[in-house]
């Protein structure tokens, strides 16, 4: 069911700064393969929060337990895989979505628990609800926000990977410039980046599929597929529901351009295309689990 490719694998030593100090680090380059990742961010719905609006628990868990279904809907019609970051308050108010991710062969890995307030030993706490939850062994982490994390923390509670790493220039967000671009392993742990397009750094997540000419966004994405030999996505389940028909939740337009049926159309649409070009679609962690394997 997975296709990880790893034809043509180069490896090399990479040292370099990053974050806080000197490391050194094993960086793998690809060429000629094509492996695509693509994720979800299952959390609660506390995006109006930003701007005033409360949603209680359950509402802000029900809407994107929507997404959810949506996104679970498109995944299976196009036969592909992809991982789940799950936030604990997601989980356990919505185990039914839980156990779909699992029963259609997707990875459900920890979100942290509480996406608006982040708290420390998250990390640790998350990973044991969401085991409880699902009997399964949670190897990934992604941090509320793409926000820095620690890697040695992670390792030292049993994790294989972290996702919360975007390498990209995000005004009010991040400013990771300086960070590599590509998957490498740090710590003992698989450092798995958001993908960003060659010199330039154009952001290629959520946010760009709602704001760039859906052509060229397909095109970038193609592109860096091509020159990576990889391409990490992610979107959250709150985009595939029309928000703008909601304007009580004073979603910016900002985020609910396109949000709903045009998004869903582009996932179709970007799936089919990465398909097209001989991408093969796998976990995070079976991903994590290869480059671990070959060290
Ligand atoms: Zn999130």
């Amino acid at each position: 069911m997975f296709n990880v490719q790893w034809f043509n694998v180069q490896w090399s030593m990479f040292n370099g700064q990053w974050f806080n100090g000197q490391c050194s680090m094993v960086n793998v380059q690809w060429s000629m393969i094509k492996n695509v990742l693509l994720s979800f961010d299952a959390e609660e719905f506390d995006l109006p929060r930003e701007n005033g609006v409360q949603l209680p628990l359950e509402e802000a868990v029900s809407i994107s337990r929507g997404g959810v279904s949506v996104i679970l809907d498109i995944l299976k019609e196009s036969e592909v895989q992809a991982t789940f970051f799950c936030t604990t308050n997601f989980a356990t108010h919505a185990p039914d979505a839980v156990r779909r991710m699992l029963a259609d062969g997707h990875e459900v890995a920890s979100h942290g628990c509480d996406h608006w307030r982040p708290a420390p030993g998250d990390i640790a706490r998350s990973k044991h609800t969401l085991e409880d939850l699902t009997g399964e062994r949670i190897l990934g982490y992604r941090q509320p926000r793409m926000a820095a994390v620690s890697m040695q923390e992670l390792a030292a509670h049993g994790y294989l990977y972290d996702a919360s790493l975007h390498p990209t220039f995000i005004p009010g967000r991040y400013m990771h410039w300086g960070a590599p671009r590509v998957p490498f392993v740090k710590d003992g742990l698989v450092e798995l980046p958001m993908s960003v397009t060659p010199w330039l750094r154009l952001p290629l997540f959520w946010l760009a599929c709602h704001h760039y000419p859906f052509p060229l966004y397909r095109w970038l994405c193609q592109r860096t597929l091509r020159h990576d030999g990889l391409l990490a996505l992610y979107f959250h389940p709150w985009e595939f529901v029309p928000l703008r028909e909601h304007p009580e939740w004073k979603v910016p337009w900002l985020i609910h351009r396109q949000s709903g049926t045009p998004m869903q159309e582009r996932l179709r649409a970007l799936i089919a295309a990465l398909k097209r070009q001989g991408g093969g679609f796998c976990t995070y962690r079976r991903m994590a689990e290869e480059m671990k394997n070959r060290l």
